[in-house]
């Protein structure tokens, strides 16, 4: 965990580079989201609904609860009330989904695409190609906003590869950017972690989804 001054201070250092911070306190306990609460952090990242929507329940009302895990789409009603933004949109189904249990609710629920930019295969998301046809068809989803994308580079000590994959993700949300000027809300690129995330804001990230550096090493499961 790191002390009030250090965490506000990284704070600090991610705004002033227009860069915000995802916490993500996936395994660790409410305590702990509750120590960074009182630190002024809102915004927390989790990868198993059932387990957001019980730290919800515990927790203050106005955190913002980002979705960053692979989301089946029998998993959608558990978080569909209240998440604040679904990051890890990586197939079209779960598009579907997410935008059939909003539109019940009368909700617009953010989301980011998910691009697959890795080397790994374990890694999840749409290529190139099925971001722009999701985007072509958007307005059938208009329970869903896009709000930009969302990527993982491969996990290596390779600096030239995860900057590369880094800035193949730029490109394209730079092109999207660009074929759809009046598009305003499109304006979130979340990449980076605590390994890669200078990395990734040199590469033009405007979101970073920081779990250990913030909460230390993760239990395992
Ligand atoms: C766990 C996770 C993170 C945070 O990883 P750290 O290396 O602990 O910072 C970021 N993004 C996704 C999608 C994750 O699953």
């Amino acid at each position: 965990m790191l002390e009030k001054e250090e965490f506000i201070t990284f704070k600090e250092s991610l705004s002033k580079q227009n860069v915000r911070l995802v916490a993500v306190s996936k395994v660790h306990p409410a305590s702990k989201i509750q120590t960074y609460y009182d630190f002024g952090q809102r915004v927390f990242g989790e990868n198993r609904a059932q387990e957001m929507a019980e730290k919800y329940e515990q927790l203050p009302k106005d955190i913002k609860w980002h979705m960053i895990g692979p989301l089946q789409t029998n998993k959608v009603k558990y978080i569909i009330d209240f998440v604040d933004m679904i990051e890890s949109v990586d197939r079209v189904k779960v598009l579907k989904e997410i935008h059939k249990r909003a539109k019940r609710i009368d909700r617009t629920v953010d989301v980011l695409l998910q691009l697959h930019i890795a080397e790994e295969e374990q890694k999840h998301g749409f290529t190139e190609s099925e971001v722009r046809s999701i985007i072509e068809t958007k307005e059938k989803f208009d329970h869903v906003n896009i709000r930009g994308l969302m990527g993982m580079a491969t996990l290596t000590d390779d600096e030239n590869k995860i900057r590369k994959e880094f800035n193949s993700l730029k490109d394209l949300f730079a092109q999207i950017k660009k074929e759809h000027p009046s598009w305003e809300t499109f304006d979130i690129l979340s990449m980076g972690m605590t390994g890669d995330y200078s990395i990734a804001i040199e590469c033009g990230s405007n979101c970073v989804r920081i779990g250990s550096m913030i909460f230390g090493q993760r239990p395992k499961h």
